[in-house]
């Protein structure tokens, strides 16, 4: 008998964090990081948000709550989310959770049983698929095109969509590509899913970049469309928005108070309840008018970035980027520099070998210093040939200018590529 279970198999061990192992070994190996990495606003959370959390552990708020969450939480989500989107949302359908992540899981093992398929986007945040998979579903990747702006339309869309679509995972703005949908978008997806998709479908969209979205663009929720909000299970979190990541808190919005029942039964079931001094703070962060100062303030910072960092990026011979519309995200195609350094032709004849844009993100890490994620993780279904990696610019100016720097070093270095994969510890998978 194994030690471990076998489902074990089906959770994909490569994520977003594996990149933080190598950025050990490189430091200790001596390398000073530029770290552009990281998926978190490079922002402390806000003052009145802080001073509200302290003073409620003071109060003795510090115990069991309702697993759904507190109601002044609750409310507080219901009306900015009424508000918002245009819809009635009572706070019987709010689900308090901790942080963004846990409505992903809860929403694969509610409603997907083995063999129903769902779509999500690829790439996409790695959870989506990881879940999906572990769930039994079919996978559907729905490729994000980088010729498209990274959208989608309802060609590309529509042929996946059939009887046993159970859940469709949206995301807009997006990680990790800043793609950012349009109403009329929207208006296709609502309507193919409504013709040919499961006649329970559910959509699961994940809006925690909401506010963080450029060029003076307003978000639009598929939850405010006609026919839509009895389908769409909305996920958000405080950690982008308010700078918030390790606090976590999000919530959910279910269609139904059966099915906030059944996020209720997985919070019970998974952690019991959410920290109710926490919740007290995310509604402070809500509510407050200050806090949407401090967005803009943040949000205008991360449009600066993009202006000035997509160029530059662009600049370099072998990587091109597209413009995000939305998040902190650039996903620059790195195939061209791939194949100058060699990293396409050593992964062609290595079976070893990881995808050549996986060489490229060790490679500019190990030898040029800078940690970026490659596109493997972010979901791996059908990826062959798609060479990316993603930054964030959750960085300071001067940061993301010496990380370009450096990737453009890394992009022309085909004698250091050549020392690099003489050293599989450093690249094996
Ligand atoms: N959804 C997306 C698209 C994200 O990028 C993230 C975090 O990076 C999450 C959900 C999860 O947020 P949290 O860190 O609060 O779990």
């Amino acid at each position: 008998m194994a030690l471990f279970a076998q489902r074990l198999g089906r959770l994909e061990k490569r994520n977003e964090f594996n990149i933080t192992d190598h950025m050990a070994k490189a430091e200790a190996m001596g390398r000073d990081l530029v770290r552009l990495n990281l998926g978190e606003p490079d922002f402390d959370s806000a003052e009145n948000i802080n001073e509200c959390a302290m003073a409620e552990i003071k109060r003795g708020n510090t115990h069991y709550c309702d697993p759904q969450g507190v109601m002044p939480f609750r409310e507080a989500v219901a009306g900015f989310v009424s508000r918002t989107r245009g819809v009635e949302v009572g706070p019987d359908m709010v689900v308090a959770t901790a942080g963004g992540k846990p409505p992903i899981p809860f929403s694969m093992l509610t409603y997907v049983d083995p063999g129903d398929e769902v779509i999500y986007p690829s790439p996409g945040f790695p959870a989506y698929e990881i879940w999906a998979r572990y769930a039994g579903a079919v996978l559907k990747p729905l490729h994000l095109n980088e010729a498209k702006d990274f959208r989608f339309d309802a060609a590309d869309l529509e042929p996946l969509v059939t009887r046993k679509t159970k859940l469709l995972v949206l995301n807009s703005p997006s990680n990790p590509t800043g793609g950012v949908l349009s109403r009329d978008d929207l208006k296709d997806v609502a309507r193919i899913m409504l013709d040919k998709a499961h006649p329970d479908f559910r959509i699961l969209s994940d809006e925690v970049y909401e506010k963080i979205i450029f060029d003076g663009r307003k978000h639009e929720s598929i939850m405010g469309l006609p026919g839509m909000r009895e389908h769409t299970v909305l996920m958000n979190c405080h950690s982008k928005t308010y700078a918030m990541t390790g606090w976590r808190v999000g919530y959910a919005v279910l269609p139904t108070v059966e099915e906030a029942r059944m996020f209720r039964l997985w919070s019970i079931s998974v952690y019991s309840c959410t920290q109710p001094f926490i919740q007290m703070a995310a509604r402070q962060a809500i509510i407050d008018p200050v806090n949407d100062e401090i967005i803009k303030m943040m949000r205008d910072q991360f449009e600066m970035r993009r202006n000035r960092i997509i160029p530059e990026l662009n600049r370099i011979p072998g990587i091109r980027c597209t413009n995000p519309g939305g998040a902190f995200y650039a996903l620059p195609n790195v195939e061209g520099a791939c194949q100058t350094i060699g990293a396409t032709e050593f992964c062609r004849n290595n079976k070893q070998a990881p995808a050549p844009a996986t060489m490229f993100q060790l490679f500019a890490l190990y030898n040029h210093g800078v940690a970026t994620l490659d596109r493997a993780s972010f979901g791996r279904v059908g990826i062959e040939g798609l060479e990316y990696v993603r930054i964030s610019m959750a960085s300071s100016l001067e940061q993301l200018k010496a990380g370009v720097e450096r990737m453009a070093a890394a992009a022309e270095d085909k004698k250091g590529f050549a020392e690099f994969i003489a050293k599989p510890d450093l690249w094996m998978e």
